[in-house]
């Protein structure tokens, strides 16, 4: 297995579960890029920047409350706490059966044969390649010396810059931006694009951009180019506008791509997509026919850790098995931004062109339950086939979203239709309530009659 990040352990688990002999094969056993650099980091910045933004706002609920942030505690709880994190990983690692673990970097010598910096080289039945992503930083931002940060340094500044660029208006780019930003940071966001957060370009990504609005400044469209100057990266957009702007930070989240560049994959005899990534099987996870699976971030199919894991599992297990492959059924793709209100994708949003399917809204503009925590504004999209009403997508943009977005997946993994889920108890007052009317304009659309002993309208007052 190459790579010890959380696909590759899955898989060596799961491999050696399944009774074979295995390697972890890695460089550093740092850490997995979800508790090292990815999801506990910024899922720990966001939460600094929740508290700052519930203070900042206390007053709306007539609550006296002072409090600024002290960016060099904030870094520093934030990196206890990720270093516990850490910590738990380097623990599996160390749970490893003696001769597992391999620390070097692997590349392929020849199908079925790898070859190790250190000068050895491994020989196996059967490989999964887990090398997980990096961030991508275009032309334009290179040269910036130690001003421009990726996810793999923003966690390790000592204190919170005065002033910050960011490039990228996707979950990550977004997720940070909004974060720093309730921190006190002055915070500017640019994309080539129009989508934000992971949402379609259109009234979604609309909505999340209104709900931003006065957090931070956000420059969509443009193109911007950089340049170094002493203490400070002056910022020269143009495009669907045009400015310049000096931070003393930039933060790159351009995406990321996956590592597959230093593993001489021709020499691996794997057919390439245009992306450089081996044509694979999302079901068995295997690389053409060759006994090679890929896994997690390195395929790039769906870059989110419950995948990774997933992915692992089957690698791991259909590596030890080959050529006995089982073929999983893929769970429901869902895809999630943490941003106030929370952006989420769930499902494969159908073509509407088809004709095979309605869509209806849920607005959080006039929500009972957000209005009562001051959190009202959002959008919720839902889509279902026009032949029983039966759901499959949401797109969201709404308080809550990260809940929803796990509600509606698991319907959707369930395969209810709107009017089942209908049938099923909404406590009041809660934000889950508020998809009622889409479920019900869904039940309408799709002619399927909504449960005839449901009330249909929102409560009284709410
Ligand atoms: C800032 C950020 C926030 C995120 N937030 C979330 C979130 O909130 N929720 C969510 O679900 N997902 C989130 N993600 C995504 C999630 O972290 C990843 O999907 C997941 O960590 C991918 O795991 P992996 O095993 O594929 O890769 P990794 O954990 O990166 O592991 C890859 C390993 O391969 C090793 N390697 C690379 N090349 C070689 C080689 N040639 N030889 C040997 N070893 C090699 C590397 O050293 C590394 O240890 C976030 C990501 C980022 C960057």
């Amino acid at each position: 297995v190459i790579g010890a990040g959380t696909a590759g352990l899955a898989a060596e688990r799961h491999a050696r579960a399944a009774g074979a002999r295995t390697l972890l094969i890695d460089p550093a056993f740092a850490g997995t890029t979800c508790a090292t650099v990815g999801c506990m980091p910024s899922k720990l910045l966001i939460a600094a920047a929740d508290v700052a933004h519930t203070l900042g706002r206390a007053g709306r609920f007539g609550i006296e409350a002072r409090g600024r942030p002290d960016g060099r505690r904030v870094m520093a709880r934030l990196r206890k706490e990720r270093d516990r994190f850490v910590a738990g990983v380097k623990k599996s690692f160390r749970a490893l059966p003696a001769g597992v673990r391999i620390e070097a970097t692997a590349r392929f010598a020849a199908p079925g044969r790898l070859l190790l910096d250190d000068g050895r080289s491994v020989a196996a039945r059967a490989i999964v390649i887990a090398t997980g992503a990096a961030p991508v930083v275009p032309k334009p931002f290179r040269g910036l010396g130690d001003r421009l940060l990726t996810n793999e340094t923003l966690f390790e500044m000592a204190d919170l810059p005065a002033s910050l660029g960011v490039i990228g208006a996707g979950p990550l780019g977004l997720e940070m931006a909004q974060a720093l930003a309730r921190l006190g940071v002055e915070v500017t966001v640019f994309d080539q694009a129009r989508a934000l957060a992971g949402l379609p370009e259109g009234e979604l990504s609309e909505r999340l951009r209104r709900a931003l609005a006065g957090e931070f400044a956000l420059h969509l469209g443009v193109e911007v180019r950089a340049r170094a100057e002493p203490g400070f990266v002056l910022l020269e957009w143009s495009g669907s506008g045009s400015g310049t702007h000096r931070v003393e930070r930039l933060l790159v989240a351009a995406g990321r791509a996956p590592r597959l560049d230093g593993l001489a994959l021709d020499a691996a005899g794997l057919r390439l997509d245009r992306a450089g990534v081996p044509v694979f099987d999302p079901g068995t996870l295997q690389c053409g026919d060759a006994p090679v699976f890929i896994a997690g971030d390195a395929n790039d199919r769906r870059p989110v850790l419950h995948e990774a894991t997933a992915e692992g599992t089957i690698a791991g297990r259909n590596a030890a098995a080959w050529p006995d492959l089982g073929h999983a059924g893929r769970m429901v793709p869902l895809a999630l931004a943490f941003t106030r209100p929370e952006a989420a994708t769930v499902g494969e949003v159908p073509d509407m062109a088809d004709g095979a399917h309605v869509s209806a809204d849920a607005s959080y503009d006039d929500q009972g339950r957000a209005r009562v925590e001051a959190r009202e504004g959002g959008l919720v999209r839902l889509f279902a086939t026009s032949d029983g009403g039966r759901l499959v997508a949401a797109q969201i943009a709404a308080p809550g979203g990260g809940h929803l977005a796990h509600l509606l997946a698991w319907a959707i993994a369930a395969r209810m239709t709107a009017a089942e889920v209908l049938a099923r108890p909404f406590y009041h007052p809660t934000l889950e309530e508020g998809l009622q009317p889409a479920l019900r304009a869904l039940c309408a659309a799709a002619r399927s009659p909504a449960p005839w002993d449901r009330d249909d309208r929102p409560p009284p007052g709410a």
